[in-house]
């Protein structure tokens, strides 16, 4: 009897325990392990959870918090790849460090500028960039607080050239206006030098090639003034150079305004049908005295393909005025000249080709160049300021075409302009 009674008790406790922890203690051990893998960012398979209504809201408020969480991650990778976009479109590098010099942020202008392989956030920046002046620039911002600017060149691996770029370091602050970093902009200016230098050399050039007969000239007004009356052959021969100096500085101005007007934005073109083969025996005819007294045969050449194109014709004789010069400057005595036009595909070549003295492999590619002269004594004994040919790029530019030459030391030159039949 005593045995059934204890039976029946232990019973009953067994039973409220189990109900007890069915109840109070195993909801704790799902609610965990839902905490646990929401935490690890991984999705429940289930936010049901045995025992009483309370277990339950707990599980359900642990679902809204997992949707929640997902919702703001959603959001955050929206916004960073928002940022990342809008870095990438940024033409500059940027670079933000934290007072530490610990890189915080960088774009991909920034990478490539310094051949990084990707973005390098939390990296210290000594570790991967090193460069002296950006060193310094980067600590002074951040010692002085005060926004800073510098120059750096860098080495193009890949153009093996030098780039120059201006960066600019701004410091950034707390609440308590305590320097926390610095962000820093890099503009690449290589270009903007370029042209600078580009600017100077010509004003360099101009007054250079305009000191030359200035000079010439001062120095016989002052002969003359010296000596008023100088005998008659004497004044013939003064009186000469005078007017050939002259009229070298006044050559010199009108292919300078020439060339200034091509350059400028407004230069038009008074577009007509131009016959090509009277236009070649026209300029022919023009230097028939030059072409005699060198003994000059000229050979014209003209393919029934290319007997007419759309061109500017005042501009298209200047051009082969400029060739046809520069044969007869180049050729020696009895030598010849070709003039030929022919068709490209949808293109006409028109070209000059002399078998004079021909440009050496180092001069040719820099022929166009503005006052540049193969021979620089040579040419300037001939009168030439090395215009001409830049003259000659500038117009079949603006034809919407180019110039190509070609030529051996001691055989010739034939420089050729190609332009658009139908421009
Ligand atoms: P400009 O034409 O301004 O009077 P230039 O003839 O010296 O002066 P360009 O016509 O621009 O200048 O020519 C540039 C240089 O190219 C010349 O100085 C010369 O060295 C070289 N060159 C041009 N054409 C020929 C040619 N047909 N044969 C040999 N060298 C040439
Ligand atoms: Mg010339």
């Amino acid at each position: 009897m005593w045995w059934l009674i204890l039976a029946i008790i232990c019973g009953i406790v067994a039973v409220t325990v189990l109900v007890f922890w069915r109840k109070w203690a195993a909801p704790w051990r799902q609610i965990e392990e839902l905490v646990t893998q929401i935490g690890r960012g991984e999705r429940p398979p289930t936010f049901l959870v045995d025992g009483g209504a309370d277990a339950q809201r707990v599980g359900l408020a642990l679902e809204s918090i997992f949707a929640r969480q997902q919702e703001l991650d959603r959001q955050m990778a929206g916004r960073e790849s928002g940022t990342q976009t809008i870095l990438g479109a940024v033409q500059d590098g940027l670079l933000v460090v934290d007072a530490r010099r610990r890189i915080t942020l960088t774009n991909r202008t920034f990478e490539e500028l310094f051949g990084l392989r990707g973005p390098a956030a939390g990296v210290p920046l000594l570790e991967t960039v090193r460069h002296a002046t950006l060193d310094w620039l980067i600590a002074e911002t951040l010692r002085t607080g005060e926004a800073m600017r510098s120059e750096l060149s860098l080495a193009d691996s890949q153009t093996h050239s030098e780039r120059h770029i201006e960066v600019n370091a701004v410091p950034i602050k707390n609440a308590l206006d305590e320097t926390t970093g610095a962000v820093l902009l890099f503009h690449d200016i290589t270009e903007l030098k370029r042209l600078d230098q580009i600017r100077s050399d010509f004003v360099a050039n101009v007054s250079h090639e305009l000191r030359t007969p200035l000079s010439i000239l001062r120095g016989y007004v002052e002969t003359l003034l010296d000596n008023p009356k100088p005998s008659r052959e004497e004044l013939a021969r003064i009186l000469a150079i005078m007017e050939r100096h002259s009229k070298r500085l006044g050559l010199l101005v009108e292919d300078l305004l020439s060339l200034a007007q091509l350059e400028s934005s407004n230069a038009t073109l008074a577009l007509s049908v131009v016959r090509v083969e009277e236009l070649f025996n026209n300029v022919v005819r023009d230097w028939r005295e030059k072409l005699a007294a060198k003994n000059l045969k000229v050979i014209v050449d003209v393919s029934p393909d290319a007997s007419t194109l759309r061109a500017d014709e005042t501009r298209l004789q200047e051009v082969l005025y400029n060739l046809l010069e520069n044969a007869v400057k180049y050729s020696r005595e009895k030598g010849q000249i070709q003039l030929q036009a022919g068709r490209r595909g949808p293109e006409t070549v028109l070209s000059v080709s002399d078998d004079g003295t021909g440009i050496s492999k180092e001069d040719l590619p820099r022929i166009f160049e503005r006052f540049y002269r193969a021979d620089k004594a040579r040419s300037r004994e001939l009168g030439g300021t090395g215009l001409g040919l830049a003259i000659v790029k500038h117009i079949a530019q603006l034809h919407g075409g180019r110039v190509e030459a070609e030529s051996e030391l001691g055989k010739g030159t034939t420089i050729r302009v190609v332009l658009p039949t139908h421009p």
